[in-house]
């Protein structure tokens, strides 16, 4: 089998913690991979800013795929790779397993992926002065704004385009789903009452893409409802497709629904580029004390190994995950237990079958 190049970069406060532990356990799966790992954000730190970019995109642009720690800005490339590469949607399985210190009563069964579209919205980055917005005449008396002194704005913009894509991934997706056994339903949600011209158009797209699937069934409900149902009734829930920003927040609200952001892996997946990183942030209150949960970046390598096509390799990591969270005695500080970093990661790599 062709080894393919993964570029490993660890990122920033304690994020490199948690990458070095799972590339101690990565290393004992004897994968066809290369692993090209970076030097962690306080090393990088010594390059300039141009440089740094232009050394961190250079090994991004030479891999296949990029398994990335989370960036607090001093490790730069999750622009590129987002917007540069347009990897247009973000995957994040909120899956509940036994040993998971979920805050709900019955998690059993939670078992979902939240598909975020990863490029449009009110990430567009079109912000400014609300100065502008009154030279547009958008601004007076029969507005809804009304104002003086000082104002801002960011703009909200979704695409025809933009939506069909990531509306087609999600329909894939979920029959991907069924045909591994799972419901292999589709969920959508905005606030289509309040913002009719964006959010409606969003989940009208969704449907018209659902016409060449009408084997796949097809949920809406507007994003508010959305936040309460992923508390009460996350059961009823397969993939859940969303706008960038209610992506982003509801998909922090389902890793606390079974346990926390230590838990909560991703991929951002484009039409000839992916990459794989922790939901979470830098965790910079906990960097250096050696207690940074690597389960998310270890369940951002599984999906990292599948989208390879290393199938094996990744059952056989997500299995070792599985096991040692339910056997028990070893667990992360912030899932109730006592384990580190380093030695939550070597009970998963001695769980390896
Ligand atoms: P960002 O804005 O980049 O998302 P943030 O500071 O808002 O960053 P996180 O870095 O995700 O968010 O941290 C939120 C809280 O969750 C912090 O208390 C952090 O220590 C904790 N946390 C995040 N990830 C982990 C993890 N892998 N293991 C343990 N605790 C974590």
């Amino acid at each position: 089998m062709a080894r393919s190049i993964v570029a490993v970069i660890p990122g920033d406060d304690a994020a490199p913690e948690a990458m070095a532990a799972a590339m101690g356990v990565l290393g004992q799966l004897d994968v066809p991979v290369d692993w090209d790992v970076l030097p962690p954000g306080a090393e990088l730190s010594r390059l300039d800013a141009t440089d740094r970019e232009a050394f961190v995109h250079e090994h991004i642009d030479a891999a296949d795929t990029v398994l990335f720690g989370s960036t607090n800005g001093t490790t730069p490339g999750v622009a590129h790779m987002r917007w540069g590469r347009r990897t247009y949607a973000n995957v994040r399985p909120i899956r509940w397993r036994p040993g998971y210190r979920s805050p709900l009563a019955q998690p059993e069964g939670i078992d979902y992926l939240i598909v975020r579209e990863n490029l449009e919205d009110a990430y567009v980055g079109i912000m400014g002065d609300a100065a502008a917005l009154h030279r547009a005449g958008l601004v007076g008396p029969k507005a809804r704004l009304a104002y003086e002194g000082e104002g801002r704005y960011a703009a909200k913009v979704i695409t025809r385009a933009g939506t069909e894509a990531v509306a087609r991934f999600a329909f894939a997706l979920a029959r991907r789903r069924r045909a591994a056994g799972h419901p292999g339903k589709l969920t959508v949600s905005a606030k289509t009452n309040m913002l009719p011209k964006t959010d409606r158009w969003f989940c009208d797209i969704v449907r018209e893409v659902g016409q060449d699937h009408p084997d796949v069934e097809l949920d809406q409900y507007i994003v508010d409802d959305m936040a309460h149902r992923l508390v009460l009734r996350p059961h009823e829930l397969d993939v859940l497709l969303l706008p960038n920003l209610y992506g982003d927040v509801l998909s922090d609200e389902g890793a606390a629904t079974i346990g926390g952001m230590g838990l909560a892996p991703s991929g951002c997946y484009g039409d000839d580029f992916a990459y794989f990183e922790s939901a979470h942030g830098t965790a910079p209150d906990i960097a250096g004390q050696g207690r940074i949960n690597p389960t998310a970046t270890l369940l951002s390598a599984v999906l990292l190994l599948e989208h390879l096509g290393l199938g094996d390799a990744a059952r056989r990591l997500d299995e070792a995950v599985t096991r040692v969270y339910a056997e028990g005695s070893v667990l992360p500080v912030d899932q109730g237990g006592a384990a580190g970093t380093e030695a939550f990661a070597d009970a998963v790599a001695a769980a390896l079958a």
